[in-house]
């Protein structure tokens, strides 16, 4: 409650789209004082949700909770959805942080956009549940888009929420909500959902074959994933291939001289390679023979390649692979 103003507070969680931002205007119409919160991490950012906080005036909270997310990414209690995607337990996560926030600045309550039968998975009637008992703030999450769907809550109870100026959609219908923005008079919104890498398969892929080989990964490991193509070699090896100019840059942004080994084709253009933490020379060799592969250089005959490792520079001779032969190498 705001002692000065005698309002009544609540903090939402904020994805930046439609269903967040009526979810919040819902309460205000009653008179409820709003602000968000949002979470960032290297697999979804808080642009979006920057975004509509600023288009609907809600102030916003941004925290960046890689490393926590990290823990829960590895082991997940309800398991991944189609890609690596812990949808349950990062909405109990995400509810668990913003309930601790709550705690500090004394809101009343949370709440979410979230619709009741929208997605297959993460907005069941069970999975609400789940969400809600494992963010340890059980009865304390309105879901004003959907509550009157939903079993009452706390805040419901002590008469801070108007159930009946809550409302009751549910499924996969955005019929509702459009009629709704527009009663808001709100007509530039961000399209549905969209733009989590966990629940890319490219990505995925990437990140879990991270996670199989290598127990002490960073978060520079992570960022890495988005970047270039990725070659395992073999169980203690990856590189990754620069695609684009871009890649290339960001390849070597990522390169830590200390740790890593950055190899170029020396007088053709070419991709940008970078083996994290190094490798053997057999492995060097291999990965220089597959930057020839992917450069300008012509076939067939030996090209000079940069080394750059931790013991210093040197350029060896390699005769390149074409790409065509290493295909059942990338991740
Ligand atoms: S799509 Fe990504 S951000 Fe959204 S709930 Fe699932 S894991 Fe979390």
């Amino acid at each position: 409650m705001n002692l000065s103003s005698g309002k009544v507070r609540a903090l939402g969680l904020c994805s930046g789209g439609l269903d967040s931002i009526l979810s919040a205007l819902v309460l205000k119409r009653q008179g409820i004082e709003v602000e968000w919160v949002t979470f960032e991490t290297p697999f979804f950012s808080a642009a979006k949700a920057r975004q509509a906080a600023h288009s609907v005036e809600v102030p916003i909270t941004v925290q960046d909770i890689t490393t926590v997310y990290l823990e829960m990414l590895k082991n997940p209690s309800c398991g991944y959805g189609k890609q690596m995607n812990p949808c349950l337990d990062c909405h109990a996560l995400m509810f668990r942080l913003a309930g601790k926030i709550m705690k500090e600045k004394g809101f009343d309550f949370l709440f979410s956009g979230e619709v009741v039968g929208q997605r297959p998975m993460s907005q069941t009637k069970p999975s609400l549940r789940y969400v809600e008992k494992a963010s340890g703030f059980d009865g304390l999450i309105v879901r004003p888009l959907s509550a009157r769907k939903l079993p009452v809550t706390i805040p419901e109870q002590e008469g801070l929420v108007d159930r009946e100026m809550l409302l009751d959609f549910s499924g996969r219908s955005r019929k509702p909500q459009i009629e709704l923005a527009e009663e808001f008079g709100i007509s530039d919104y961000p399209s549905p959902a969209g733009g989590c890498l966990l629940t890319d398969k490219g990505y995925s892929d990437r990140l879990k074959d991270l996670f199989d080989h290598q127990k002490d990964y960073s978060v520079r490991d992570i960022y890495l994933l988005k970047h270039g193509r990725h070659l395992r070699l073999d169980d203690r090896t990856k590189i990754i291939v620069g695609r684009t100019k871009q890649d290339n840059e960001n390849i070597s942004e990522y390169f830590n001289p200390s740790l890593d080994t950055l190899i170029k084709v020396k007088n053709f253009p070419g991709p940008t390679v970078l083996v994290p933490y190094g490798g053997g020379k057999d492995s060097l060799t291999r990965a220089a023979s597959i930057c020839i592969g992917y450069s300008k250089a012509p076939d067939n005959r030996e090209i000079d390649v940069t080394i750059i490792a931790s013991q210093g520079q040197e350029v060896i001779k390699v005769i390149g692979t074409p790409p065509k032969e290493i295909r059942h190498l990338l991740i």
